[in-house]
């Protein structure tokens, strides 16, 4: 059997920031302003560290400021609203991302209702939640639509396209599925309760794994030649003792003996995430100055 094409995210990504650039420096000569990102980070969670960082040097790199705040592990929940109304009303920041999970002494859906829609990059407001359900223009959460901007780069047109989406989170799950309803594909959302998954995988021409389990699906589930999006980013112990290594929630070896084209890990979806947060926060920047962006 012939192996899957790499859908080569980390190529796209790059691409994609180049536009952003592109676009960024258009909108400072017309705005007479750079676009601005504020991300909050309370606590000191490495990964979490690791993420603000790179989404500080990526907005940078593109043309945009960065707003860091840092705030102490133990900040009051009142202290984090006030930062968040304070970025709300600040001229300068068109995108606020206040970066999951936070401390358990915060309530995360309170705080992310208090984030102005308009300036809600990451999709994750109620708002935009909506808009995305009604067809509007909102803000969608990064992640999936980074996974259909691959998916329509591979394979143009997916309408009329079967589409099996394993996961139903609020961050990928369930936007994914919107996305692809909108993009005309009939989508089945399947989950830990869901009956026999490997036979409702088998049926699909796109398989978006969005679980958390490392290498879950097998190339035994592959339709021969579907299009398999493996959003999973997992740490798993790697064959060299005291090592670990990356993994994605699909079997990358026998899925890329069945698949037409899959996205590795990592370097698929991971890359892309960052760059379509900075696609809506240019976005933003443009909405927020009155400004119409031919996208
Ligand atoms: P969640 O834990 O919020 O959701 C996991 C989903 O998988 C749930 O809907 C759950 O079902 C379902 N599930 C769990 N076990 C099974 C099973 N055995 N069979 C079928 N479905 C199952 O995870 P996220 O959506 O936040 O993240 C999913 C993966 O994507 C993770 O590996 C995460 O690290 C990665 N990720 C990667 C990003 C990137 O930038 N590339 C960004 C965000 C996430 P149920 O609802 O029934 O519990």
């Amino acid at each position: 059997m012939s192996e899957a094409a790499i859908i080569d995210g980390k190529a796209f990504a790059e691409g994609l920031r180049g536009r952003v650039a592109e676009f960024a420096s258009q909108f400072e000569a017309r705005a007479g302003r750079k676009a601005g990102l504020a991300v909050v980070l309370v606590g000191e969670d490495p990964a979490s560290q690791v993420y603000v960082r790179n989404k500080g040097k990526q907005t940078v790199a593109c043309g945009m400021n960065s707003f860091e705040h840092k705030l102490a592990a133990d900040t009051g929940e009142a202290d984090l609203l006030a930062l968040v109304e304070k970025l709300n009303a600040d001229p300068a920041v068109d995108g606020i991302l206040v970066q999951l999970p936070l401390p358990s002494h915060m309530n995360e859906q309170k705080v992310i209702a208090t984030i102005n829609p308009d300036k809600d990059v990451d999709g994750f407001h109620v708002v935009n939640v909506g808009r995305l359900a009604t067809g509007l223009p909102g803000f969608v959460p990064c992640t999936p639509l980074g996974c259909v901007m691959l998916l329509k780069d591979r394979l143009g047109s997916l309408s009329g396209l079967d589409a099996v989406v394993i996961g139903r989170s609020n961050i990928v799950g369930k936007p994914m599925a919107q996305l692809l309803t909108a993009e005309s594909c009939t989508v089945t959302v399947a989950h830990s309760r869901t009956k026999d998954l490997p036979e409702v995988v088998r049926r699909a021409d796109i398989v978006v794994a969005a679980v958390g389990r490392p290498e879950m699906v097998k190339g035994d589930w592959i339709k021969p030649g579907a299009t398999v999006i493996d959003v999973g980013i997992n740490r798993v112990p790697a064959a060299e003792e005291g090592k670990t290594k990356l993994v994605g929630d699909v079997d990358f070896v026998s899925a890329s003996q069945v698949a037409g084209a899959i996205t590795p890990v990592p370097g698929g979806v991971g890359p892309m995430t960052i760059a379509v947060l900075l696609r809506n926060t240019l976005v933003a920047a443009h909405r927020n100055a009155g400004i119409v962006l031919d996208e």
